[in-house]
């Protein structure tokens, strides 16, 4: 399966991204932590980019792109992926699809969790704390100034991928305000709803829904 997860910071992409990884055996790609892998090991790019993530801003398309395309190519991703964090803008999107198309491949859905807004900032808040108590790094977007930061690109910039998604006919959409397990089930289900025909499954995601 190649699914993309849609939606606004703490919404919960991550963890449902995690969950349906592990149910598909497939890999969980996420940008926001391959961004932060990268600026941990301090290359010039990956510094800039550090200051952009701080702020709450996208870093740019080419280099989050080349890092995607880079990771679906390989062979651990040959039996799918999970997308979580790309794409977050149109170019980004076209890029995909572009790249996927060459490979004569395409997404399975795009899964957009809807969450209130109001919710978003404890969610953040709730997040860092628990980082913290945990003796884990506590993200450095994860505070009130980078999380307004964060919602006008999401609505300027990556809002606009739900009706991209939704002419293509991928959009699922799903309420993302209820308990963890309940979230999941809905996204497994909607899944089993909408598979591909059984000739055009892998044998991987034949099991799964079995
Ligand atoms: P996340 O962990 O998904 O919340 O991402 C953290 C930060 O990484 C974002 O606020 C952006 O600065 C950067 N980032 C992650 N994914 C992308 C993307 N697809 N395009 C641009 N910037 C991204």
């Amino acid at each position: 399966m190649r699914l993309v997860m849609l939606g606004p910071p703490g919404a919960g992409k991550g963890t449902q991204a995690a969950r349906l990884a592990e149910r598909l055996g497939v890999p969980q790609l996420s940008t926001g932590d391959i961004l932060r892998a990268a600026a941990a090991k301090g290359s010039p790019v990956s510094l800039a980019a550090r200051d952009l993530m701080a702020r709450g801003e996208l870093v740019g398309d080419d280099i989050v792109v080349n890092c995607v395309l880079e990771c679906i190519a390989e062979p651990g991703a040959a039996s799918g992926f999970i997308l979580d964090g790309f794409p977050r803008t149109l170019r980004q999107a076209r890029a995909l699809d572009e790249a996927l198309e060459k490979a004569h491949l395409g997404l399975d859905a795009v899964l957009e969790l809807k969450v209130d807004e109001s919710v978003l900032l404890d969610r953040i808040i709730y997040r860092a704390r628990e980082a913290k108590a945990a003796g884990l790094p506590v993200r450095a977007d994860d505070n009130p100034e980078a999380l307004k930061v964060r919602l006008e690109s999401y609505r300027t910039q990556t809002q606009p991928l739900a009706d991209y998604y939704r002419t293509a006919g991928l959009l699922r959409t799903i309420n993302g305000l209820r308990p963890v397990d309940e979230v999941t089930s809905s996204l497994v289900a909607e899944l089993r709803l909408h598979r591909k025909p059984e000739s055009e499954q892998t044998s991987l995601s034949r099991a799964e829904f079995e």
